[in-house]
């Protein structure tokens, strides 16, 4: 079997499509992207396909090499996503080839079910505890949810009540009945982290994610030394080198690769291993499309360290187009209790609905994440 062609589509909200296409009349599908750099990863996707084009698709961990050590230059969210939906594509083609779903070709199953979480956002309590009960009326008790919007280096113990009020209004109306996980989203510095962490202990939540943004990874530990609440990141990092010392340096409880932007199946399923090893639990990123939750499940169903899957199922960023909307079969990703059976079908288990998606992508939108600025003018992380 060899590769002929790669054929992408950027479609809404945010996403990027990759076919894979065989000589052999099998093809496979994949996700590369970064939120807001579609573009950017499409090119990179068809760079990195000259490596591919003749090559047998069944050679994914050579392929995978070739692509990363092969150009010189490596890493990165842009080449790293590029790789990610490459690799899911792959893994696609293999599983179908063979007739099997890729977590058999990964030593099979080690759970029957996965949990899943839902997103909710809105900035008033009001808001988030209506979502979380039209959420939990579905079965699910897990949920996650922004702390603050802009926050100061060093910010007013203002701005610190207001997120407190926040979180003790929800835990209030909700009670012990959910869990939930609470984003800084890199929006806090670590001096405020230490702070807010200390005063959102008593409300208990399961996670406190990207207490500081990834390149202040170092603040882990000692974060986490001064606080009981685990805590979570990963969505920016990209690959084992990468999650190495941070992992070695101790300090977070949870790790969270995306499947779209950390080198896909192949890397993760090693980023997994290397986290359990650390005692370090697993709960993949995945804000993104059918393909990303897919590959996603792959991984989740074969690493023991697994608890929690993200989804964008009725997302607040999925504006124009959702999860199932480029989906054949709106059962794939059917949650029961909140959580996701592992998906039966051959490579990644989805089938696209390719003619809605060709459609989609005559005229897709060029998201960006919102631009925030602090009261002086200067820009704000969002
Ligand atoms: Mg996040």
């Amino acid at each position: 079997m060899k590769i002929v062609r790669l054929t992408t589509y950027q479609a809404a909200p945010r996403w990027l499509f990759l076919k894979i296409e065989t000589d052999e009349g099998i093809s496979g599908w994949g996700e590369p992207v970064i939120e807001g750099r579609a573009g950017t990863v499409e090119a990179a996707v068809h760079e990195l396909g000259d490596y591919l084009i003749g090559q047998d698709p069944a050679r994914i961990n050579d392929l995978w090499q070739t692509l990363y050590r092969g150009g010189f230059y490596r890493g990165g969210a842009i080449l790293m996503s590029a790789i990610a939906g490459i690799d899911q594509a792959l893994w696609d083609i293999k599983g179908k080839a063979l007739g099997v779903p890729v977590y058999q070709l990964l030593g099979g199953l080690v759970r029957e079910h996965m949990k899943t979480y839902r997103w909710v956002g809105g900035d008033r309590p009001a808001d988030i505890v209506a979502q979380m009960r039209r959420y939990q009326a579905l079965g699910f008790d897990t949920f996650k949810f922004n702390c603050t919007e802009e926050l100061k280096l060093i910010d007013s113990p203002r701005a610190v009540d207001a997120a407190v009020a926040k979180v003790a209004a929800i835990r209030e109306a909700m009670g012990e009945a959910v869990d939930f996980g609470i984003d800084f989203h890199g929006r806090v510095s670590a001096p405020m982290a230490r702070v807010l962490l200390r005063e959102l202990a008593p409300f208990r939540p399961l996670f406190v994610e990207e207490p500081v943004l990834p390149e202040q990874w170092e603040y882990y530990r000692p974060l986490s030394d001064a606080t009981p609440i685990p805590l979570a990141a990963g969505e920016r990092m990209y690959s084992r080198a990468e999650f190495k010392p941070v992992l070695a340096a101790g300090g977070l409880a949870i790790l969270q690769p995306d499947l779209s932007h950390a080198g896909g199946i192949t890397e993760c399923v090693k980023i997994a291993a290397m986290a359990e090893a650390y005692d370090v639990a697993l709960a993949p990123h995945c804000p993104l499309g059918p393909v990303a939750l897919a590959a996603c499940l792959q991984v989740d169903f074969v690493s023991y360290n697994a608890m929690l899957q993200e989804q964008s199922i009725g997302i607040h960023y999925n504006e124009g187009a959702d999860l199932l909307d480029y989906v054949l079969n709106k059962d794939d990703f059917r949650c029961v209790d909140g959580s996701i059976a592992a998906l039966p079908g051959p490579g990644l288990g989805v089938e696209i609905d390719e003619e809605r998606l060709k459609q989609a992508s005559l005229d897709p939108p060029r998201w960006r994440n919102p631009l925030w600025r602090h009261a002086d003018g200067s820009v704000a992380e969002w």
